[in-house]
């Protein structure tokens, strides 16, 4: 995992259990700053049913991926990624299901991201965009951009993608 100040390797210095979550706690090798990470265990066995109707298990790392992706050059810190990631977990922990779509752990990701940072969800729910509407994405960007200092940019990023 990178350093959220400074992006580079860090190493686990200390690990907590309970049956819930790790807790640990890293230090980073270049900075030498302290930070600690919650990592939510999922509670039971989660299926995740793809758009094809394939079935695999759930897997938290290709969640975190695709924020990454999604998030890559932007300002966002590695803890807003995993309090995402973490805030999915509980909400499947809490579910009666056990079979979970790609499709509704993609509109918890959007729904997140589209408080989080405009650029970053317009990336992350382009690559999703059979999961939503143009129209919807349009009047959600057009609520965003007029509470936003930095309407211009994320205008021509929009437009080059879409129009
Ligand atoms: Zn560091």
């Amino acid at each position: 995992m990178e350093c959220p100040y400074c992006n580079n390797k860090t190493k686990i210095i200390a690990t907590e259990e309970n049956n819930q979550s790790n807790y640990k706690i890293r230090l980073c090798v270049n900075c030498s700053r302290k930070y600690n990470t919650i990592e939510k265990i999922l509670l039971k066995d989660i299926t995740i049913v793809k758009r094809d109707n394939r079935r695999e298990a759930f897997d938290e790392k290709k969640i975190k991926q695709s924020l990454k992706i999604a998030t890559s050059k932007r300002p966002i810190p590695i803890m807003s990624i995993e309090a995402i990631i973490d805030d999915i977990i509980k909400s499947i922990n809490n579910s009666d299901n056990t079979e979970i779509s790609t499709k509704i752990i993609s509109q918890m990701v959007i729904s997140h991201l589209s408080r989080l940072d405009l650029i970053s969800y317009v990336r992350y729910a382009s690559t999703y965009q059979d999961f939503i509407s143009l129209d919807h994405m349009t009047q959600e960007l057009n609520k965003l951009s007029m509470s936003s200092s930095h309407n211009y940019r994320q205008q021509e990023l929009f437009s080059e993608k879409f129009l």
